[in-house]
């Protein structure tokens, strides 16, 4: 099953993929963990991810899109697998459709006040980029991958949150309404519990 999650920081997004990702035994494909592997190469598309890294800038959609097309040609990705952070923009969501049929697409959907106080006391892997909320306040390595857990200048920032979500909210709108037509759009409520937000999200993928 070809799947994409949509929710803005602080939804659990992360989580929940990583958690389809096994109950499916499909990769939890993190478009921001596939950007900062790649500049850690040598290729020339590194360099010039490399490059916009280093201005600040976001990298632009086609070259997004060119790491993408090259690890879903990665054979963990026959099966299936769930696209975290993409699309980001209807361009890319239409691009998107041009390389690959997506069965499902999850909305996880929280109000602003959870999605700031979640920001506000998650921890990010150091390592994979996998973000977590300190529910459980005990174990500080990554669930993914091991790394160790730290928390990110930029989300104690209350008003560069609050930028962060409206940018979100301003791009998410045209992606929610091209999957509403085409059928494939599911929401679920993410105010709820993990484990509750998870059962949600199971009877999506597997009726
Ligand atoms: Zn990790």
């Amino acid at each position: 099953m070809r799947i994409v999650i949509l929710g803005p920081a602080g939804s659990g997004k992360g989580t929940q993929g990583t958690l389809i990702s096994k109950k499916l035994n499909i990769p939890l494909i993190s478009i921001g963990d596939l950007v900062r592997r790649e500049t850690k190469k040598h290729s020339t598309l590194a360099q010039k991810v490399a490059w916009y890294s280093v201005q600040g800038l976001l990298v632009p959609d086609e070259i997004i899109i060119k790491l993408l097309v090259k690890r879903l040609k990665a054979t963990d990705c026959k099966n299936g697998f769930i696209l975290d952070g993409f699309p980001r923009n209807l361009n890319q969501a239409i691009e998107l459709d041009k390389l690959i049929e997506i069965d499902k697409v999850i909305l996880i959907k929280i109000d602003n006040k959870t999605a700031l106080s979640r920001i506000q006391g998650r921890f990010v892997c150091s390592n994979c980029g996998l973000t977590l909320s300190n529910d459980k306040n005990t174990d500080l390595k990554c669930i993914s991958c091991g790394g160790t857990m730290i928390k990110r200048k930029d989300d104690l920032n209350e008003n560069a949150i609050k930028t962060r979500l409206n940018i979100y909210e301003n791009n998410i709108e045209p992606i929610i309404s091209h999957y509403k037509n085409k059928g494939i759009l599911f929401e679920v409520s993410g105010e709820k519990s993990k484990t509750e937000v998870f059962e949600q999200i199971s009877q999506v993928v597997t009726e």
